[in-house]
Parts: C-alpha cells; structure tokens; sequence
C-alpha cells in the first residue's frame, strides 16, 4: 500500500466539516487521533488512539486524470442500492411516524474496517458515510472506492446513505454516482470551493439531483446551530437552509451538538422560517479529549462559552473519568432534547469515528427511549 502527498491532501477535510483552506492543518496528527482501525480497537485513552494515516488514505495512487464514462453505468458498476434507496424512503416514514427514539450512525470508509453491526442493540436505522475531500474521484470506477465497496458490505443489513461533496464534481460524475444505484444522498459543499467547479453550493447540487426527476431519491443536507462559520448571522444561515430545503430536501442532519439548548434554539428560528422537514441532532461521542478538540477545530464550531468551558474543564481528566463524563454529558443531551421536543427529535445521529464501544455504551443508557 502506497500512500502519495496527492492521496493525504485529499483526507485533508474529513466528514462533518473540516477547516478553512487558508489554516495549515497536519491531518496525520490529528485523523490519526479519530478513527479506530478495526472494531477490535476501541479508542478510549489519548495514548491508544491508533489508525496510521496510510489507512484512512487511498489504496494505491490514484490516476491523476479520470475521464469518467458517458452514458449509463456498465451492469458492473450498478449497485444493489436501488433496494436500499427504497428502503430509506421506508426507514425515513418509520422514524418519522414512531412514537419511540431512533438513531443513525456515520462511519468512516475503511476498507480493513469489520463492521459488526449486532454488537448493536438496538440496530441504527442507516448509516452515513463521508465523501472525504474528492477523493472519490480519483478512481476509474466509483464502484472502486472505500466509500462504495462499504456501501456494498452495509447494505445487506442496513440501508445506507452516502455523503456528495460539490467540491471539483462534474455534473458527469454526479450522473454516474446516481446512475449506480446511489439514490440516498447527503449533499455537502465541503469547506473548499474550487475557482471552476460546477457545483458552488450545496443548494446548486441539489436543484441539480432533483432537476433529474426522480422520486425515489433522498437527500439531506447538513445545518448549523452554532451557525456556519462562514456565515455572519443565525438569519443569514437559515435564510439558505430554507432556500436549500425548497429545492427539495428530505431532512437536516446537524453538525456536531454540544449542548441542548443551541439546537432547540435553531429549530425554532427554522421553523419560523417556514422549514419543515426533520432536523436531526448530530452528535460526536469523543473518545478523548484530544480527539474533542480536534473534532472542534475540524468543524470551526462555535458552542457558547459556558459549554466550551464545561467541556474544557475536562481537560485533565484520566481516560476513565473522561470516557465517563462523555456518557453521562451526551446521554443527558439526547434526554434533554426529547424531553423538550418528544415531536421533534424522532432520531439522533452519532457520529461514530467507528468507534461502536462508545456508542453501545450510550445506547444502553438510553435503552428506554427506544
Ligand atoms: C452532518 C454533516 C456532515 C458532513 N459531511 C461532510 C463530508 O462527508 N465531507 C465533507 O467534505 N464535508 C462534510 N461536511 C462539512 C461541510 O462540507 C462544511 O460544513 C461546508 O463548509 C459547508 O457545507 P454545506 O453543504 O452546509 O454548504 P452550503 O449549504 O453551501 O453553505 C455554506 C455557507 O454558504 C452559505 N450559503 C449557502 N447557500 C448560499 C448561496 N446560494 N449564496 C450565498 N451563500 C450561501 C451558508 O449560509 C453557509 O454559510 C458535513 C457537514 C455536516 C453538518
């Protein structure tokens, strides 16, 4: 396995949300801190974190120039996701109309990475997988990516949905990724915007896919309740969500929750704002403080000050006490928010690293609200 400066840029900006394009970043110190290589390896104290950055990179240096196929994708290259996009359009309906708590994962794309879903109880209602950087279209056939050959693993037992990012995508290749059956889409601008791309915002990708005509497919986009970094007001950011949502979005997932009260505070000013569809907390379970802080200077999230104090406060703390703490400050966050809005938080998303002890953990506490 080969690892190329070409294929670490392109981890440079990780899932949910990553850092301006003008701030130096070294990825290989601070991914290298996130994600677990394997489900064997759970990462709990700062000392253990693992994964080398040459696992979280492509397999083999991609081709620098990709002429992407016209026309439809080849029999190869179709999925079986038309079953799993239809069954999203299901699960949406099914945690919608529950009365009870759902959730949902993100995963990271590793291809080395042993997925064992019945380790959870009960099981999420789909995962999510990143687009990182573009490094998706580095690859002949987008059938060979780490993101899609996942997809092939997850699909069997649960339904997936993948990540777009508009960054450097033609509208061939976004033709080609749905063309293969991936019609469950979580479109994303990602945080660097080429001078030519076609796609300037997420909303621009979205009138695009639905421009297409077809019905089956669904796409979420991502919200801000510490309000996007680039935006200069609350207003401003939910002003282009509702524009966004217009175009035909089916539900909000939001970028990392640190405290109850932000989201209940954005929900309102959007359903103000005249949106409707679901807006679904987001929710980073860190493994270490070291992996905290990372997760907030990847996103540039903005919690208000007696947040971040409460959460620099655990600096210090031994492995144990912070894991603990993260139990105990995240389970009392998914309480509080369905106290509060028992219509409006039908599902929570965790943003998982791959790292499932951590979440078992939360879900067992949590056990009575699904
Ligand atoms: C849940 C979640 C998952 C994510 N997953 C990924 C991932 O897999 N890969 C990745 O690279 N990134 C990911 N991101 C990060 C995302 O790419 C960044 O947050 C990015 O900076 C903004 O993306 P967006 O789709 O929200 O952008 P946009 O909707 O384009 O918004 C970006 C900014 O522009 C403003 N804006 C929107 N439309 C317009 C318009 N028409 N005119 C002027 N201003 C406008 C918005 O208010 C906002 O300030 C994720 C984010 C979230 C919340």
């Amino acid at each position: 396995m080969r690892t190329s400066a070409r294929s670490l840029r392109h981890c440079q900006l990780l899932l949910m949300g990553s850092f301006p394009s003008s701030k130096p970043y070294d990825t290989r110190d601070h991914l290298d801190s996130l994600v677990v290589d394997g489900h064997s390896r759970e990462a709990t104290t700062r000392s253990t974190t693992s994964i080398t950055m040459h696992q979280l990179t492509v397999e083999s240096d991609p081709p620098n120039s990709i002429e992407y196929a016209k026309g439809r994708a080849s029999p190869a290259e179709a999925m079986h996701s038309h079953e799993n996009s239809r069954n999203l359009k299901q699960v949406i309906q099914q945690w919608t109309s529950s009365e009870r708590l759902s959730y949902s994962i993100e995963l990271i794309p590793k291809e080395d990475f042993v997925l064992d879903l019945s380790r959870l109880n009960p099981q999420p209602m789909f995962c999510s997988l990143p687009w990182i950087s573009d490094n998706n279209l580095q690859y002949q056939r987008f059938v060979d990516t780490p993101m899609l050959k996942m997809t092939a693993k997850i699909v069997p037992h649960c339904s997936v949905m993948n990540h777009i990012s508009c960054y450097n995508i033609t509208e061939t290749q976004v033709d080609k990724f749905v063309e293969m059956g991936n019609w469950n889409l979580f479109v994303i601008r990602g945080d660097t915007v080429g001078e030519n791309q076609r796609f300037k915002h997420s909303s621009d990708l979205v009138e695009y896919l639905r421009s297409k005509n077809n019905p089956e497919m669904t796409i979420a986009t991502g919200g801000y309740p510490y309000v996007h970094p680039e935006s200069p007001s609350l207003d401003y950011d939910v002003k282009y969500l509702k524009q966004k949502v217009d175009l035909g979005v089916d539900f909000v997932l939001t970028q990392t929750l640190y405290d109850a009260a932000s989201y209940l505070q954005y929900v309102d000013e959007c359903r103000r704002a005249g949106i409707t569809v679901p807006i679904v907390p987001g929710i980073f379970l860190p493994g270490s403080y070291d992996q905290l802080e990372t997760v907030l200077n990847l996103t540039r999230v903005n919690p208000p000050a007696d947040v971040l104090a409460m959460l620099h406060s655990h600096a210090l703390d031994e492995p144990d006490v912070f894991e603990a703490f993260v139990v105990k400050h995240f389970v009392e966050l998914v309480r509080t928010l369905r106290q509060e809005r028992p219509d409006e938080v039908k599902l929570v998303h965790f943003f998982t690293f791959n790292r499932l002890g951590l979440l078992r953990k939360v879900l067992d506490k949590i056990a009575d609200l699904f």
